[in-house]
Order: structure tokens, then C-alpha cells, then sequence
């Protein structure tokens, strides 16, 4: 019988974080001790001699279940390790959303997996509840603003700052508080996001330290005066105390994998109305301590990796040396046309028309963004031979580099050969450049996307958007990277049109800042910041026996 992950993680021979962190030159006082097995790095108190090759791990685009890309993070590392490569892996935070609703857990899979997983998947060192209690934080300050007086003149009815929970809960989306007598606060309307959502949750993740977080911080718009004018954080004198609440969150996690090998796991943004990468200051940290660094975006590559690119990269820094694109056969015939419960079937014509999606990530990680590529066919115990040849031939014959990974089966061992590549092709030249630059309006900046990232024919604004920009661009905004909301199910804006769609247009319905994280966010269609529990959940399964060892976890 195939065993779970949980099985599988609580098989492993974990080792004490102290090892780690001495395996990756750590002096004891750079690093504090969260129980035996897990730390935060003191990233103030080490200098660090190395300069890391940052290796992005992307996908197609995905189905409902996830393509294996935090696997693959993770395999690549245990791989490069094996062949002699100092590497770090920097993921992701899981949300208690996922792992209590349909996705699961976010800690890898099968053979790589970070560990101790049970504790990475529910509250870990506790960042999300920080963020959580520093978001409550300034939603208490500004209703208290509004009840001592509103010197502010905050309009009620303007205010686009929610409440945050990290759980699915579809009942905290719209709520009316502040109800009762006068001195329970000025009744509004009013709502929750997931804590991942929360605006803070990006900015933790795009500060490159506590004076660059305050300042974010300090920037963010609250909402809007009577008079329409925003009002930010600054102004309510917020960002002080917020950020003492962020203090420790703000120090890059430290686990490691089943192969004993550091894993860096810290911040989680949401993919799609913020940027899903994980933090700077986690991978500039990995980068000063390791040759090799291994990381993800969420989603597929026409969101996660360009939003790698566009927004982390452009606020950090931080270059990519390869690109590995996750590729895997059911995928690809879903692609193809085959519907989610035939997947486990041999299908070749569907896996042919396929195809396409995932030649086209490979176009934009090559030509839009200039960046040495590899797929990694990411093997599935249902995949056929023949299924995994015709991937091979039909992107060799293109002259696209392509390896077979069976990491989540084999774990480090199942990854050589890509480590191998990966290691190659970070020593290529690399032309990296950006979908737009800073100086385009925010009209040519998602044209720009659309048309070179999604393969869409031209961008239509809604009024509501055109007003929002008008707005964005008077107040001084326009330089400002785009965070496009859209559908991860397709290139398009259209969930329905798999493959890779041509002759398509996108409409923005929607413009919002996000003034603190530094970005502005392009809403095709409406986006939930607060999900909902489905009618047959992952929490079910979870259980916790007498002695506290956890099951059902995925
Ligand atoms: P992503 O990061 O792309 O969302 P994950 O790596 O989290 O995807 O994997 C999603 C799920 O698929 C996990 O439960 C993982 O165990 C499973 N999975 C990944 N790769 C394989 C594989 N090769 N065979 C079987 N299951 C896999
Ligand atoms: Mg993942």
C-alpha cells in the first residue's frame, strides 16, 4: 500500500534543528530554538560569504489538485545535496485555509516533503497568527479612531481595510459590527479576508528588514475619507505598534527536509490578489548561506513566475539564475480535454493537444523573461511509458531542455539528473528582463502582460477600473508593478479555456492599490479573499490520538 505523506514524515529520522543550522555555518547566536526542531535565523546577526544561484520552480498551468511544484522544490534540493551542492530550499508558510478545505497540506509530498510536517501545516513558530493579531490590531485602531471623534474624517462607508482569520470561513465575508448601544462603536459594514490575503501578509514578505517593514506598513490606504482622499496607516499612527507584533515573524523559519537538508519556510501570500512568493529576506538569507537556492511562485508561470519577476525581483533585487517548469501528464491531457476522473487513463491524442500549455510557459520563461529553462515531468504512479516518451520527444524536438523527476516516489535520488541540469544551466548566460518596465502607464502595463505572458489579443477596462486608474495615476502611483488577479485554471480570464487559448481578450473589472506592499492589483472578475469550507473537506480526516501523534494530515 502507497503510504501518506504524514506516514511517510513520521517515518523520517529527523535530525535537531542545531545540526542544521551548524551544517549551514550558524554560530548559536544567530539562530533561536523553537522546540528541537525548528529555529529562526537571527538574519541581522550573520554576515554569510556566500552568493547563491536563486533556481525558480514554476508550472504549467495547474489543475485543481497542484502539480507538484513545492515537491519538486524540495526534491531539487535533496538532489543538488546529493550531488555535492551546498543548497537551500525557501518555501511557503501553509494556510490553516488549505489544509482544513480541499488542498491539503503545503510541505511538499510523498518522499519530498519538509519536516515536521504536522507542525510546518498547523500553527508552526506562529507568523500567521502575528500577522493575524497586527491586521486586528489596526482594524480596532481605526473603528476606535471612528468612535473617539474621527478626526480623520474616515467615511464608514469607504473603508477598505478587513479583519483577518486564517481559516475558511465563508460566514465572516460580509458582516454589519459595531452593533448596540453608542459605546459598542459606529455600526458599518465590514468583513474578513484569510490572514494569507491581508495586505500585511505581502509586505512581510517584500521588506527586506523592520525599518523597510514599519515603512510599508506606514504607507498602506486604509480606506478613504468623506472626501475621497486616502488614508493611510501613517496617519493613525499604527505602524509602531503593528510592527512590534511582527518582530519575530519577520525571522526566516528554519526546518529541514527528509533528507536532513535546511529548508528555509516563511510568509505565504496569496497568489493571486497579492504576489505567492515567500519571503525576501527568507531567500536573500539563503542565498548568503548556500550556492544554490530553491524556490517557488504559486500557480502556474503566467502567475507565479511573473509575478516573481515583476514584483519580487523587481523590489529586491533578487535574479534568477533557471527556471524549472513542473510539467505532468495528467495535466497535460486535461489540457487536452480529458475530464478530472479519467486522469489515471492512457491517452495520447489528448496528451498531444495538451501539449501546447505547457510550450507556451516555456516560451515566456525563454523569451519574455530570457531565463535558462528546464521541465521537469513530474512522474505520477498512473503515468504510462508511452505517456512519459511522447512529453520527452515532442519537447526535445523543440529543442527545449527536459528531464524526468520522480522525487515525490524516490525523494533526492529521483531528482539527480535535474539537479545535474538545473547546475548547468545556472551557469548559462542569462538575458532576465522584465514583462514591462516601470515607466509604462498601468493601461500598458497589463497590456503588456496580456499580450506577451497570457497570449491574449488586447486588455478591456470596465468604467469601474478606468475610474480607479484615473485615480491611482493622479495620486502618484503609476510606477508601481501590476499584481494581476485572474483565474490560475487558464491563461486566459476564463477557467473554462484550457490549453493554451489564442485570440482572447482580458477584462480588468477592477483596480486596488495595495500602497504598502507596493503594487496594484488588476481584478479580472471577482476574487475571494475569504474562502469557504467545501461540503467534503480535508478536515475530516484529521485526527490526534492520546500520545498527540496527528493523522490524516496530506
Ligand atoms: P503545488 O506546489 O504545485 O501546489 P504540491 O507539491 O503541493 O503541488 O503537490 C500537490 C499534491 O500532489 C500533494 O499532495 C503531493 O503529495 C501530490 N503529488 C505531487 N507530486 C506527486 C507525484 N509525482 N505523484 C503523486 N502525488 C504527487
Ligand atoms: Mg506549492
Amino acid at each position: 500500500m502507497v503510504k501518506t505523506d504524514i506516514e511517510i514524515a513520521q517515518e523520517a529520522t529527523i535530525t535537531p534543528i542545531t545540526k542544521i543550522a551548524e551544517k549551514i555555518g550558524l554560530k548559536e547566536d544567530q539562530f533561536e530554538l523553537y522546540g528541537k526542531y525548528k529555529a529562526k535565523i537571527d538574519v541581522k546577526k550573520i554576515s554569510g560569504d556566500k552568493e547563491g544561484k536563486v533556481i525558480l520552480v514554476t508550472a504549467i498551468t495547474p489543475t485543481p489538485a497542484g502539480e507538484g511544484k513545492t515537491t519538486t522544490v524540495v526534491g531539487l534540493g535533496d538532489a543538488l545535496n546529493r550531488i555535492g551542492k551546498d543548497a537551500i530550499i525557501a518555501l511557503r508558510e501553509p494556510s490553516l485555509g488549505p489544509v482544513f478545505g480541499i488542498k491539503g497540506g503545503a510541505a511538499g509530498g510523498g518522499y519530498a516533503q519538509v519536516v515536521p510536517m504536522e507542525d510546518i501545516n498547523l500553527h508552526f513558530t506562529g507568523d500567521f497568527h502575528a500577522i493575524g493579531a497586527a491586521n486586528n490590531l489596526l482594524a480596532a485602531i481605526i473603528d476606535n479612531h471612528i468612535f473617539q471623534g474621527n478626526e480623520l474624517m474616515i467615511d464608514n462607508r469607504r473603508i477598505t481595510w478587513k479583519r483577518a482569520v486564517d481559516m475558511n470561513d465563508r460566514q465572516l465575508r460580509h458582516i454589519v459590527d459595531g452593533l448596540g448601544a453608542c459605546v459598542n462603536g459606529v455600526p458599518r459594514e465590514d468583513g474578513f479576508e484569510i490572514t494569507v490575503a491581508s495586505e500585511i501578509m505581502a509586505i512581510l514578505c517584500l521588506s527586506n528588514d523592520i525599518e523597510d517593514l514599519k515603512e510599508n506598513l506606514a504607507n498602506m490606504i486604509i480606506g478613504y475619507t468623506y472626501e475621497n482622499q486616502p488614508v493611510t496607516v501613517r496617519e493613525l499612527n499604527a505602524q509602531g505598534a503593528m510592527t512590534a507584533l511582527l518582530k519575530e515573524a519577520i525571522k526566516p523559519n528554519l526546518v529541514q527536509t527528509l533528507e536532513n537538508n535546511p529548508a528555509l519556510i516563511h510568509g505565504g501570500p496569496f497568489a493571486n490578489i497579492a504576489h505567492g512568493c515567500n519571503s525576501v529576506i527568507a531567500t536573500n538569507t539563503a542565498k548568503k548561506l548556500a550556492d544554490y537556492v530553491v524556490t517557488e511562485g504559486g500557480f502556474g508561470a503566467d502567475l507565479g513566475a511573473e509575478k516573481f519577476i515583476d514584483i519580487k525581483c523587481r523590489k529586491s533585487g533578487i535574479r534568477p539564475s533557471a527556471v524549472v517548469v513542473v510539467a505532468t501528464v495528467r495535466a497535460l491531457k486535461m489540457h487536452g480535454g480529458v475530464p478530472k476522473d479519467q486522469l489515471g487513463t492512457e491517452n495520447i491524442e489528448a496528451l498531444t493537444k495538451g501539449l501546447p500549455n505547457l510550450l507556451k510557459h516555456i516560451e515566456n520563461m525563454t523569451t519574455v523573461f530570457g531565463l535558462p529553462t528546464v521541465v521537469a515531468i513530474n512522474k505520477f504512479p498512473t503515468d504510462t511509458e508511452a505517456e512519459l516518451a511522447l512529453v520527452k520527444t515532442e519537447c526535445e524536438k523543440r529543442k527545449v531542455n527536459v528531464v524526468l523527476s520522480d522525487v515525490w516516489e524516490n525523494g533526492g535520488a529521483g531528482g539527480e539528473e535535474l539537479a545535474q541540469e538545473v547546475v548547468r544551466l545556472a551557469d548559462q548566460e542569462n538575458h532576465f528582463s522584465f514583462a514591462y518596465p516601470d515607466e509604462y502607464s498601468i493601461k500598458e502595463k497589463i497590456s503588456a502582460i496580456v499580450e506577451k505572458v497570457y497570449g491574449g489579443n488586447n486588455v478591456q477596462f470596465e468604467p469601474m477600473a478606468e475610474r480607479e486608474i484615473a485615480k491611482l495615476e493622479k495620486l502618484g502611483f503609476g510606477h508601481l508593478p501590476i499584481c494581476m488577479a485572474k483565474t490560475q485554471y487558464s491563461l486566459s480570464d476564463d477557467q473554462t479555456k484550457l490549453g493554451r487559448p489564442t485570440d482572447f481578450s482580458i477584462t480588468i473589472s477592477n483596480i486596488k492599490i495595495s500602497a504598502g506592499a507596493g503594487f496594484i492589483v488588476a481584478y479580472t472578475g471577482t476574487i475571494m479573499t475569504m474562502p469557504g469550507l467545501p461540503k467534503k473537506a480535508a478536515y475530516e480526516k484529521i485526527d490526534v490520538d492520546s500520545s498527540g501523534k496527528i493523522s490524516g494530515l496530506f
